[in-house]
């Protein structure tokens, strides 16, 4: 189902700069319909974010494409992602050969993808806390990749790092965000670069923003 639609996503994926093959692979196989909400399918092959509920949302596909192309990963790496949320990006992830840990701050949408997971076989070790504090027992990844906005790089995150690993993370105020790709060189040494700006929903825990705004 939707294989014109998942092409022609690729395409304009391509044509707005996504050049690994790897990623526009594992957009042309996973079905973004199956991430989505029963009543707008049909919007999901268009390049834009949409509602999963609990005011939350599945991120626009050039924003995953662009976050699992900077995170480079290899087949069998081990990746921590932070807010599953509807559980497309760890999806792709999985086609991809990775070893994914993925953790979701709201219970419902917790329960929900995991649900989702069991049903398609999709095999990822889910979790329900709070992501800025990381995922300590799986410790160190060859990548992490937060999907919600953050005012800064939590520190449990970076020393969750493997030496050589990457951490893709954007960060800013609530209303826009840098994206930042962090390499660690060594024990509490990064290299960091920027890529311009996007807009995630908040990042929300101890070392992310305070709940209720
Ligand atoms: N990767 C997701 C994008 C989901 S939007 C996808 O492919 O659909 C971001 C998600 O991060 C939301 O579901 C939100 O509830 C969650 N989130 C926010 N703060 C979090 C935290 N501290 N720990 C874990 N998840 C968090």
């Amino acid at each position: 189902m939707y294989e014109y639609e998942r092409e022609e996503l690729v395409k304009t994926l391509r044509l707005k700069g996504i050049t690994d093959q790897r990623v526009l692979d594992a957009i042309n196989s996973v079905e973004r319909h199956l991430f989505i909400p029963d009543g707008i399918g049909f919007h999901a092959y268009k390049d834009t974010a949409l509602p999963i509920g609990y005011r939350q949302t599945i991120s626009q596909p050039y924003t995953v494409a662009i976050m699992t192309e900077l995170l480079n990963v290899k087949e069998n790496n081990k990746v921590l992602e932070i807010g599953t949320g509807s559980g497309y990006q760890a999806a792709l992830l999985l086609h991809m050969g990775v070893k994914v840990y993925s953790i979701e701050r709201n219970y419902e949408i917790y329960s929900r993808t995991q649900k989702l997971f069991d049903e398609l076989s999709l095999r990822a070790a889910l979790r329900c806390s709070d992501g800025t504090l990381g995922w300590e027992e799986y410790a160190p990844y060859d990548g992490i990749i937060v999907t919600a906005g953050s005012p800064d790089i939590p520190e449990n995150l970076k020393k969750q790092l493997k030496i050589g690993g990457r951490l893709v993370i954007p960060v800013g105020d609530r209303r826009s965000q840098i994206m930042k790709l962090l390499t660690k060189i060594a024990d509490d040494e990064f290299t960091i670069k920027e890529h311009p700006s996007f807009t995630f929903v908040p990042l929300i825990g101890k070392q992310g923003w305070k709940e209720g705004r």
